[in-house]
């Protein structure tokens, strides 16, 4: 005879269900709205914890409550819990079919509740929509890439939950069927499948915290780390990769090229089209120029109309010849309103250059370009 009963075990976890879909809802109010799926998961705890008590109550309650309320409302939180999955990775949820499908389920487990009572079927059909719903959302999440911490927690706990049910389930058939009034035994079998659910919901939802966490601090990180307007890196974030590739040539003696870029007349593409126009423009600019630039290099908005290539192993031959495409992109562009570019060109070639000397000569050879007449390219 064990000294846990699965009533308190229920009762513990629901509570702790309850407190994380609170968590969850704290997080949906707090996390930026582009994160999806928190509003789900905290609704879906809240009714794992309603189902949880209800089961807890059984012999104390009506068998329709205990028994078949309780598992739809169990049901639907497993579902709602898959719905906040596809909603956090982008998925459309096909809430109809689904709710159809948990509905009848749980009409059936009616029937063999009130009409016809069969522990064995109503088993049958719970191990059979938990495992179910289970392996389905375990293989959503699965299949988003490479795996962190907290989907491999999440994918874990799925599989563990989807096993359970698939040996409760083959236990079963070998075992005597407990009656109504055994159902909360102290058994050690009905303790441990009591026991996985409920801890396997209270994991379940740690990894939701843990995954809506990473997801904030991917955005946090590309916020601080890109141009709102036209998605460039940032002054830092480029001058920070200058930096690392500028140590990098100095160690391998490798040749790099920065390239000053900076727009035409671009007062005028205000004054005369408007600021939107003009935001237009530098954002179709960003695009033009990532298009013609190769994996490695990096395009960072140093302020205005004013924008940094960082070419990794590039000579100034090389870079030139970028620079080049770039400016005969912008000067054919045939999407108004039209605006040329002037450039500046440098590359590294003495031992105690600093990436300030770099983007003060880049800076001269831009001024030249200007001078020039613009829609130029210069080299220094
Ligand atoms: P130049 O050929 O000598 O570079 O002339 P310019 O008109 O391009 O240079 P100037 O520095 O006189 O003007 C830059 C203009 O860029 C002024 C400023 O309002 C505009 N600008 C800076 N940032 C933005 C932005 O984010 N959006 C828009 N629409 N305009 C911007
Ligand atoms: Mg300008
Ligand atoms: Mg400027």
């Amino acid at each position: 005879m064990s000294v846990i009963d699965p009533r308190t075990v229920l009762l513990l976890t629901g509570l702790m269900s309850g407190l994380m879909s609170l968590v969850l809802y704290a997080l949906k109010r707090n996390y930026p709205a582009s994160i999806k799926g928190l509003g789900e998961w905290s609704a879906a705890l809240l009714l794992l914890f309603m189902g949880g008590l209800l089961v807890a109550g059984r012999g104390k309650l009506p068998n329709l409550v205990s028994i078949s309320v309780s598992s739809f409302l169990l049901w639907c939180g497993l579902y709602l819990a898959y719905v906040g999955t596809q909603r956090f990775f982008g998925v459309r949820p096909r809430i109809g079919p689904w709710m159809t499908l948990i509905t009848g389920f749980a009409l059936v487990q009616v029937w063999f509740t009130l009409i016809e009572p069969s522990y064995h079927m109503r088993l049958v059909l719970t191990t059979v929509v938990t495992a179910g719903l289970s392996g389905v959302h375990a293989w959503r999440v699965a299949r988003q890439g490479s795996l962190t911490f907290a989907r491999g927690l999440a994918v874990g706990v799925l599989v563990f939950l989807l096993a359970a049910q698939v040996m409760r389930l083959v236990t079963s058939f070998s075992m005597p069927f407990p009656t109504n009034a055994a159902f909360l035994d102290t058994s050690p079998f009905q303790l441990i499948y009591v026991t996985s659910f409920a801890f396997s919901i209270l994991l379940f939802s740690i990894s939701t915290v843990l995954m809506a966490t990473d997801r904030l601090r991917i955005e946090l990180q590309h916020l601080a780390n890109h141009d709102s307007l036209t998605n460039a890196l940032t002054r830092r974030r480029l001058d920070d990769a200058c930096r690392s590739e500028l140590e990098r040539c100095r160690r391998h003696g490798r040749s790099m090229a920065l390239l000053i870029m900076d727009l035409d007349h671009f007062k005028v593409v205000n004054d005369t089209f408007g600021h939107q126009a003009g935001d237009q423009t530098l954002i179709n600019f960003v695009a033009r120029v990532n298009a013609l630039l190769r994996g490695p290099d990096q395009l960072g908005r140093f302020g205005g109309e004013e924008f940094v290539a960082l070419l990794p192993d590039t000579t100034l031959d090389e870079a030139l010849l970028v620079a080049e495409r770039i400016r005969d992109a912008c000067a054919l562009a045939d999407q108004a309103p039209a605006c040329t570019v002037s450039i500046g060109v440098t590359t590294n070639r003495k031992d105690n250059d600093t990436v300030d000397t770099l983007l003060a000569r880049a800076d001269a050879a831009l001024y030249r370009a200007k001078a020039g007449g613009r829609n130029r390219i210069e080299t220094a």
